[in-house]
């Protein structure tokens, strides 16, 4: 099939680049602001309880426990939160590296884009680290004014590459945010599903490397419980195993 025939969307967090980083930061934020003689600062607790939350709320994991640990504080402590994380973001953005090469080869057989919530500057980072010009078509939520998983901005992506759903496939480590719309349009789907080692961060604070343990053991996504339709085509654990993946997947029914 033609090069032009076939579009390959890409998430940007946890995909192109570790979310761990900033994940991390924000329960080391939560922590920080306990009071030290509270019970929850210790830490042993505290990194059970990050655990057992990522563990029962995936993605959810930062709301549920700071609603648990501040109630009505939260929404305040979550600006704070937001806000110096913001400062952070240039410390801690990292790529993952081992996307480029895979990247660059898949450009050789499928036009690629992006379908990301993520800030604008997020453009300049791809840049700099020689990304963006492999991308043919980039939608950002800050830019677009809809956000995944409201399919709206999947429709967008597919008519601004100028394909059809079954044209197209999107690459995502979310069931809710990039899976689920993307498969409910007729689109491909791949959950692309990264071990911590294979996003490469080495943390150098004590804080990291316990965090980093934690996300080794968490076990990974089932979707059982979603409709037939809706759910990915594949389970994908290496970048370096996705062309081959692509490639059996097109082939398959939608
Ligand atoms: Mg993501």
């Amino acid at each position: 099939m033609a090069r032009d025939q076939r579009v390959v969307f890409f998430d940007v967090g946890n995909v192109l680049i570790d979310d761990d980083p900033f994940l991390s930061e924000i329960f080391r934020h939560i922590h920080q602001t306990l009071p030290t003689n509270s019970p929850k600062a210790q830490l042993e607790r505290f990194f059970a309880d990050v655990e057992r939350a990522l563990h029962d709320h995936g993605h959810n994991a930062v709301e549920r426990l700071g609603y648990r640990y501040y109630r009505r504080l939260w929404p305040k402590k979550r600006k704070e939160i937001r806000r110096a994380i913001k400062k952070a973001w240039w410390r801690l953005v990292r790529m993952i590296p081992v996307a480029r090469d895979v990247l660059e080869a898949l450009r050789q057989d499928y036009r690629l884009g992006i379908i990301a919530n993520q800030p604008p500057e997020v453009v300049e980072c791809l840049d700099r680290w020689g990304l963006l010009s492999l991308f043919d078509v980039v939608l950002l939520d800050s830019q677009y004014g809809v956000a995944k998983p409201d399919p709206a901005l999947f429709r967008l992506a597919i008519e601004e590459a100028r394909v059809d759903a079954e044209q197209s496939l999107m690459v995502g480590d979310r069931l809710d945010n990039d899976v689920i719309p993307a498969r409910r349009l007729g689109m491909r789907a791949i959950l692309l599903w990264l071990t911590a080692g294979e996003k490469g961060w080495m943390p150098q604070s004590e804080w990291g490397r316990r965090f980093v343990k934690i996300l080794e053991r968490l076990p990974e996504p089932r979707w059982d419980s979603i409709l037939p339709k809706e759910q990915p085509m594949a389970l994908v654990r290496r970048w370096a195993a996705l062309p081959a993946e692509l490639e059996r997947i097109w082939t398959a029914k939608v």
